[in-house]
């Protein structure tokens, strides 16, 4: 049995899963705008990963016989003024996004739910990629994106990103 404050918990994170894909989609709009396709093609494939993580939450609550609720998505609260900002506030999010998964991990464990902990050890390792990922994109935007050059070099690497899905199935 999986108890109720973990139940709402998981339910949450559907929606902040979702959200997440909303928020990056916004900023690849920002990138495409700025006619950095190779930028905004990075922050597409990131958005459809959320999409996964939502499915993967959704499902493992239907898995489990739980009842979801779908609520509505935040706006996009990110403003996008510039390059580095968003960036930053990538990681920002993402160090959010791995607050909630602790905070459930934290709530199923108290639970000896082990069954909820073992689905969300996938989550505490991603997390980790995700902050990784962003912290890198960062570190290349300081020492490449200064200059014209840099900056086209930087767009074309993230332009060869290609999406694949998630290894973990439930
Ligand atoms: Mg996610």
């Amino acid at each position: 049995m999986i108890n109720e404050k973990v139940a709402k918990l998981l339910n949450t994170q559907i929606n902040k899963e979702f959200y997440s894909a909303y928020l990056y989609l916004s900023f690849a709009n920002y990138f495409e705008d700025r006619g950095l396709d190779g930028f905004a093609n990075w922050y597409n494939i990131q958005a459809q990963e959320e999409r996964d993580h939502a499915m993967l939450f959704l499902q493992y609550m239907q898995n489990n016989d739980l009842s979801v609720t779908f609520d509505a998505i935040d706006k996009p609260s990110v403003a996008l003024d510039s390059d580095m900002g968003v960036l930053k506030a990538g990681l920002e999010h993402e160090r959010y996004v791995t607050a909630l998964i602790n905070t459930i991990y934290k709530a199923a464990a108290e639970d000896n739910d082990y069954r909820t902990v073992q689905f969300l050890d996938w989550f505490v390792k991603e997390q980790g990629e995700e902050e990784t990922n962003a912290t890198d994109l960062i570190k290349k935007m300081e020492v490449f994106g200064s200059d014209a050059k840099g900056l086209y070099m930087l767009n074309q690497e993230l332009g060869g990103r290609t999406y694949s899905a998630p290894s973990l199935t439930l």
